[in-house]
């Protein structure tokens, strides 16, 4: 039976930053409300009780902040100070960040329900990203050119100008670092569009600034629905580039949205990422790892190992390992010390996740660990796994973006690539074998921007490229590709 972990509410963290009066917009360094004066409502998924009131914006909002931003960038207080200085704003956001960790964790716990393990980890990794792209300015490079004898040419790196940074719910201040982080460092200016289920970290983020010498309007912050302030911001004529992670629907909207002005974009999207295990692998540890491949954030990763495949020689002796990892996941209120997974992030992806036991079913497989649980558990669910179930299944083809997976056999390497591929996705796989040969023909062969070998969802902080094949994404983030993702190539050529 499945009974979720509790604790008593005042055994909860309350912290300071959510009493008082709703969260405010962050527009060109002041601190104001919506112009139409709404609101909305951010909600703790594990108690489904309203946590605090945030400003819901609306397109006069993003006019304004784009103003903003824009004239940040005109202005010689940003566009004119030295690579130097810029690198030392950016370590001082990092410090800023580390000082209030724990605060900025507890944020996102509450906000999207991951353990404090999680969002500290994540928290840690934003400060990481920024001491990252701390190195960058004193480092972009232009070149010189093959010229005519009586010419002189080179090119520049410069800034695009106003970027939208419109993030998903899953790792709120996360996907803020991997955006704001380079686009600073290149020399831009940014309005950040949090998910309106998870805005408190970046509001936070957006006091933090306070403490460093980011000149006002360099960072500014609008939260509100999607529909209404992401909209705006992708049709909005001074916006250069969007950086957006999210779904795949709303990544191909925005690429038609956009055409406006012919933004640069760089979409990180949607995923139902292959594990494939080979008879040959450590068993005992691939099951640990591909279990907290879909369980790691309830399942709500976009790099989720969900499609689980095994060659069929140690099919039974793989799943029984990976039950007995997947048992492990005590599921409960995040802050209780020995819960391992909390719920899902909102009522409304709860019954999303929740209706795909049934799609399972009616296409004939088998629900062999989890499901469907007796009574009223929230929004918690059980790890759970499916078998008999074939890839064309819509459980083998969709992301589910819960703790869910499928589990299918295979034979040989070219079965397995070709099953792996057969998706509209590609952001992620693992492969595990201790046949090193084969592990970098599958690496070759899988269509995925990452491969893991003998390991899963390893992220540097912004050293290695990070994007999707297909439909998760264009672009990609970190590495040096993303330096060309936000800056324009000029070219000067001079009569000597
Ligand atoms: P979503 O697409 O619904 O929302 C993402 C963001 O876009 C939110 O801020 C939302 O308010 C905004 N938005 C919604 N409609 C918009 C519109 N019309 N115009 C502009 N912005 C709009 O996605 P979600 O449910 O918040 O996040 C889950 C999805 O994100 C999953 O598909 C997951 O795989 C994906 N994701 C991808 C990565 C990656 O790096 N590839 C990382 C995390 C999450």
């Amino acid at each position: 039976m499945f009974t979720p972990l509790h604790l008593d509410p005042e055994s909860r963290p309350a912290p300071t930053f959510v009493s008082g009066p709703a969260k405010q917009l962050l527009v060109g360094g002041a601190w104001v409300p919506a112009g139409s004066g709404a609101t909305l409502d951010t909600v703790d998924p594990t108690t489904q009780q309203t946590i605090t009131a945030i400003a819901s914006a609306d397109a006069s909002d993003v006019d304004r902040a784009v103003a903003a931003a824009h004239q940040a960038f005109e202005e010689p207080a940003w566009s004119d100070i030295s690579p130097y200085k810029r690198s030392m704003m950016l370590l001082q956001i990092a410090d800023a960040i580390e000082g209030a960790a724990d605060e900025l964790a507890t944020l996102e716990s509450l906000e999207m329900g991951g353990t404090p393990g999680l969002t500290k980890w994540m928290i840690h990794h934003s400060v990481e990203v920024f001491r990252h792209y701390a190195g960058w300015p004193t480092k972009i490079y232009g070149q010189t050119a093959p010229s005519e004898p009586n010419q002189f040419t080179y090119t520049l790196r410069q800034p695009l100008g106003v970027v939208a940074a419109i993030t998903a719910w899953n790792g709120p201040l996360l996907q803020l670092a991997w955006k704001v982080a380079p686009a600073l460092a290149t020399g831009n200016t940014v309005v950040v569009k949090p998910a309106q289920q998870t805005s408190l970290s970046a509001i936070r983020f957006g006091e933090l600034l306070e403490a460093t010498d980011l000149p006002p309007g360099v960072v500014n912050i609008v939260t509100g629905f999607g529909s209404v302030v992401g909209e705006a911001l992708i049709q909005h004529p001074d916006v250069n580039k969007v950086s957006f992670t999210g779904s795949t629907a709303v990544g191909k909207h925005l690429l038609e949205a956009s055409a406006g002005n012919l933004k640069r974009v760089t979409l990180e999207l949607g995923g139902k990422s292959p594990s494939i295990v080979f008879a040959d692998a450590d068993l005992a540890a691939a099951a640990k790892t591909v279990a907290a491949g879909f369980l790691a954030g309830t399942g709500q990763g976009c790099v989720a190992g969900s499609r689980i495949f095994v060659e069929a020689s140690v099919r039974s002796e793989f799943s029984a390992l990976l039950a007995e990892e997947m048992r492990a996941y005590t599921v409960g209120d995040p802050f209780h010390p020995d819960t391992v997974m909390g719920p899902l992030a909102s009522k409304q992806h709860y019954d999303r996740v929740t209706s795909y036991f049934d799609i399972a079913r009616d296409a004939g497989a088998t629900i062999t660990l989890g499901g469907p649980q007796d009574g009223d558990n929230g929004l918690f669910v059980a790890p759970t796994l499916i078998e008999n179930v074939t890839n064309d299944m819509r459980v083998a083809q969709e992301e589910i973006f819960g703790p869910i997976a499928v589990l299918m056999p295979f034979t040989d390497l070219d079965e397995v690539v070709r099953l792996s591929n057969d998706s509209i996705y590609g952001l992620a796989a693992s492969v595990w074998t201790k046949d090193l040969s084969r592990a970098h023909r599958a690496a070759s062969k899988l269509e995925a921007g990452t491969v893991w070998i003998n390991t899963w969802g390893d992220m540097s902080a912004g050293i290695v490229p990070f994007g999707g094949f297909k439909q998760s994404g264009i672009g990609r983030e970190h590495g040096t590709d993303v330096i060309d993702a936000f800056t324009e190539t000029k070219t000067v050529i001079v009569n000597l």
